[in-house]
């Protein structure tokens, strides 16, 4: 049996970007990670809108891959629906990456360039192939891995949720193994911190996954930020217990809510708490009232 020790998930604006047209889903055993784009608010539309239809359609008695596919398509129907209803999100679609947990594995299902990874033995493993136009000139030898690194095109996606009315969506099963960690991202991460950054803080971490994905967005940033940062990672224990970190019993959680506003402390776990806390607010104002009295010194300096 199969069982999900911890998991967390976060997401973050950036350094570059006004909004984040990014959602996750942790709705245990699923997993989701989804990156939008369109004009104006259209990306955050369609990552919003795929998000909430993983979690309320009913795949009926599918399992594995045609389950997590079918639940793809099912959000691929709906970003597309809206988008020919509503002129203001023409066009619009989302990646979507999504990690189911079943017993007979872990079931991966994708659209887009949003990955999954595998952290197991010490070594990180990309599970899911960009569908990126960067990626197809790199795998027909057109291009380095350092040009493609680099490409000014990396984020445009050969395939996305929602712009046609129907979806190719590549889907396979992973055998899972006890201290497992399995982290979905947008590219706002992969393209600011490699492989090699992104395996170490996770293994820095593995006990504290919450921590991991602070820290990876942090990467990010100071890599520069230069999108959306969303992060979902979750880790497989040893055996199911039941009563203890009852997952079945969890409210799933997608983010963002109808309220989009969001900053950098935001998590998915610490949300209800969002915001500065009263002991960093008079922090704030401590080294406020220290850099006045610094200037006014200085100044009174320079006039003497
Ligand atoms: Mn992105």
């Amino acid at each position: 049996m199969t069982s999900i020790g911890g998991y967390a998930g976060r997401t973050d604006t950036g350094r570059k970007r006004r909004r984040n047209e990014d959602a996750y889903v942790i709705a245990p055993p699923l997993f989701a990670v989804a990156d939008g784009m369109g004009g104006a608010q259209a990306g955050e539309v369609a990552s919003k809108l795929a998000a909430a239809a993983l979690e309320d359609t009913d795949p009926g008695r599918l399992t594995g891959p045609e389950r997590v596919a079918s639940l793809i398509q099912e959000a691929n129907r709906r970003v597309h629906e809206r988008a020919n209803i509503d002129p203001s999100t023409s066009g619009m679609g989302t990646t979507m990456t999504v990690a189911l947990v079943e017993d007979g594995g872990i079931v991966i299902g994708h659209v887009g360039d949003s990955r999954a990874y595998l952290v197991r033995d010490g070594r990180i493993e990309q599970l899911t192939e960009d569908h990126s136009l960067v990626n197809e000139l790199l795998k027909s030898g057109k291009l380095s891995r350092e040009e493609a690194d680099t490409h000014p095109q990396r984020s445009v996606i050969t395939r996305a949720v929602g712009t046609d009315p129907d979806v190719d969506v590549d889907s396979f099963v992973v055998q899972p193994r006890e201290g497992d960690v399995y982290l979905i991202c947008s590219d706002g991460l992969t393209d600011m911190v490699d492989d090699a950054d992104i395996l170490s803080v996770v293994e820095r971490h593995h006990d504290d996954l919450d921590q991991a994905t602070k820290q990876l967005v942090a990467a990010a940033n100071r890599g520069g930020g230069e999108d959306n940062i969303t992060v979902v990672t979750f880790g497989i224990g040893s055996e199911a217990r039941p009563g203890d970190g009852d997952t079945a019993t969890m409210e799933a959680i997608v983010f963002p809510e109808a309220t989009d506003e969001h900053t950098e402390e935001n998590t998915a776990v610490e949300r209800p708490h969002a915001g500065i806390p009263p002991g960093r607010a008079s922090v704030v104002l401590v080294v406020l009232f220290l850099l006045a009295v610094l200037v006014s010194l200085l100044v009174w300096g320079l006039m003497r």
